[in-house]
C-alpha cells in the first residue's frame, strides 16, 4: 500500500507522514497497524467535534437516503442547504445575511475577491505578509510569502502587501482598493492574533475608502477560538466572511459569507458570472447543519475556552517561548527548530499526533477536537511537557 501510495498518489513533499490509517473516532485516529494516535491538531482544524460525530454521520446517512447531486448550484431549492443558511445566519450579525456555497477554503476566497472586484469596479487588492489564503491562482496571489509565490508568477497584478498589525501601512488602503483580506489570526503564518485597535483601524480605513474588507476565518471559524467566529473577538464585522474547514464536520465543504445588497454584483452583467457545480453539495450541507447545531448545543464555544486556560497553564517553563492563539487554535513557540523538530517527533513516537505551520518552523500547532476530555488533554499535556524536557537537556548536553 505505501508503494502504491507513494507511486500513484501525486507527492507533495519528500517526506509524507505516511500513517495508513484503518479508522478514526472521536480525538483518535488507529492505523492498520493497529497504533492509535491523539489527534491533537484535528486534522489541521477540521475535526472541531471529533472524527465522525455521530450527530453529522447520522445527517449524512439520513441525506444519502434522498438525493445526491442534483443540479448546479443556484438553480434548484435543496432543503440541506436552505437549512444550514438559516442558521449559520441566525448566528451572525443582521448585515452579512447571504451565504454563497462552495466546496473548500481557498475556493470561498476566490469567491470573496471576485465578488469585491465586481461590487467596488475596483482591481486593487489589499493583504498581508505572512498570510495564507489556499493555492488555487487566485488566493495563492493573495498569500504573503514570496517562497510559495515566486514559483508562479505572474499571478495576479496591483496586489500590495501590508505588514500585519502596522497601523501606518494602512495609508496604502485608498479609493482604488477592492478589497482588503486578512485572517484576524493568522494560522499559517505562526498563530498570530490582530491587535484589536489595529483591526478597529482597518475597518475604519475600509469604510473611508470603500474597500470591502474579507476575513478569512477558515482556520479560526466555527468555535475554534472561543468565539463562533474570530470576528467576534474585536467587535469589527467584515463585509465578507470565507469560511471552510471545522464547518461540516469532516465533509469538503466552504462558504463566503456577505449582505444581499453586495452579492447583487454576481446576479447580472453577465447573469451566473460565478456559478459552481459541486458548492453546496447537500451532504456536505447536511453534514455543516448537523455539526453547527451540535456545536452550539454542545456548548463548545466555552469549551475552546475552557482548553485554552488548560493548555496556557500547562505548558510553561524551559524551552518555551510562549504559547499564543486564542480558544484551541493554539502555536506553542519553543526555544529552536532542532528542539522544535525533536518534540514533534517524539509526541509522535508516544502516540500525540502534533503539526507545523507553514511559515513558521519553531511553532508547534495546537488545535484539539473540542470534544476532548480533561484526561486526555492532562495526558497530552504531560507527554507534550515529558517530550520539552527530555530534549531541551539531549539538545543542550
Ligand atoms: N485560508 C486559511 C486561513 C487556511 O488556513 C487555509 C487552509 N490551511 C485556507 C485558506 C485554504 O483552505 P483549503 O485548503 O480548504 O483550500
Amino acid at each position: 500500500m505505501k508503494q502504491s501510495f507513494l507511486s500513484h498518489i501525486a507527492q507533495t513533499s519528500d517526506s509524507p507522514i505516511g500513517l495508513e490509517i484503518s479508522h478514526a473516532k472521536g480525538p483518535f485516529l488507529y492505523t492498520t497497524k493497529e497504533v492509535r494516535y491523539v489527534d491533537f491538531i484535528s486534522g489541521i482544524a477540521v475535526s472541531s467535534l471529533g472524527h465522525r460525530h455521530p450527530k453529522v454521520i447520522a445527517a449524512i446517512e439520513e441525506q444519502l437516503g434522498k438525493y445526491l447531486h442534483v443540479m448546479v448550484y443556484g438553480e434548484f431549492i435543496q432543503k440541506p442547504q436552505v437549512e444550514f443558511a438559516e442558521l449559520l445566519m441566525a448566528q451572525l450579525p443582521p448585515q452579512l445575511n447571504q451565504v454563497y456555497l462552495v466546496n473548500s477554503g481557498t475556493e470561498a476566497n476566490e469567491g470573496a475577491l471576485k465578488l469585491a472586484k465586481k461590487h467596488t469596479g475596483r482591481s486593487k487588492l489589499v493583504a498581508f505578509k505572512n498570510s495564507y489564503h489556499g493555492d488555487t491562482h487566485g488566493s495563492l496571489s493573495v498569500t504573503g510569502r514570496d517562497v510559495y509565490r515566486d514559483p508562479y508568477l505572474p499571478l495576479l497584478p496591483d496586489v500590495h502587501f501590508l505588514n500585519f498589525n502596522s497601523f501606518v501601512d494602512l495609508d496604502n488602503i485608498d479609493n482604488q482598493t477592492a478589497s482588503v483580506i486578512l485572517e484576524p489570526i493568522q494560522g499559517e503564518g505562526g498563530i498570530i492574533p490582530a491587535e484589536k485597535e489595529w483591526l478597529k483601524a482597518v475597518r475604519s480605513k475600509c469604510d473611508e475608502t470603500g474597500a470591502l474588507l474579507i476575513f478569512d476565518e477558515i482556520q479560526s471559524g466555527f468555535a475554534r477560538t472561543g468565539k463562533l467566529f474570530a470576528f467576534e473577538h474585536y467587535d469589527v464585522i467584515p463585509d465578507i466572511l470565507c469560511l471552510a474547514k471545522a464547518m461540516a464536520g469532516g465533509m469538503p465543504m466552504g462558504a463566503f459569507v456577505s449582505s444581499s445588497e453586495i452579492f447583487k454584483a454576481f446576479m447580472y452583467n453577465p447573469p451566473l458570472n460565478h456559478v459552481t457545480t459541486f458548492g453546496g453539495h447537500p451532504v456536505c450541507c447536511a453534514a455543516a447543519h448537523a455539526n453547527l447545531k451540535e456545536l452550539l448545543d454542545g456548548n463548545y464555544i466555552n469549551r475552546a475556552v475552557e482548553i485554552e486556560r488548560k493548555i496556557k497553564k500547562r505548558l510553561v517553563g524551559k524551552g518555551i517561548v510562549e504559547v499564543r492563539g486564542k480558544g484551541a487554535m493554539l502555536g506553542l513557540e519553543l526555544e529552536s527548530w532542532e528542539l522544535t523538530k525533536a518534540v514533534v517527533e517524539s509526541c509522535f513516537e508516544k502516540g500525540v499526533l502534533l503539526g507545523w505551520t507553514l511559515h513558521s518552523n519553531t511553532l508547534v500547532r495546537l488545535a484539539p477536537p473540542l470534544i476532548i476530555e480533561n484526561d486526555l488533554l492532562d495526558e497530552v499535556l504531560e507527554t507534550i511537557m515529558e517530550s520539552i524536557h527530555t530534549n531541551v537537556s539531549g539538545i543542550q548536553d
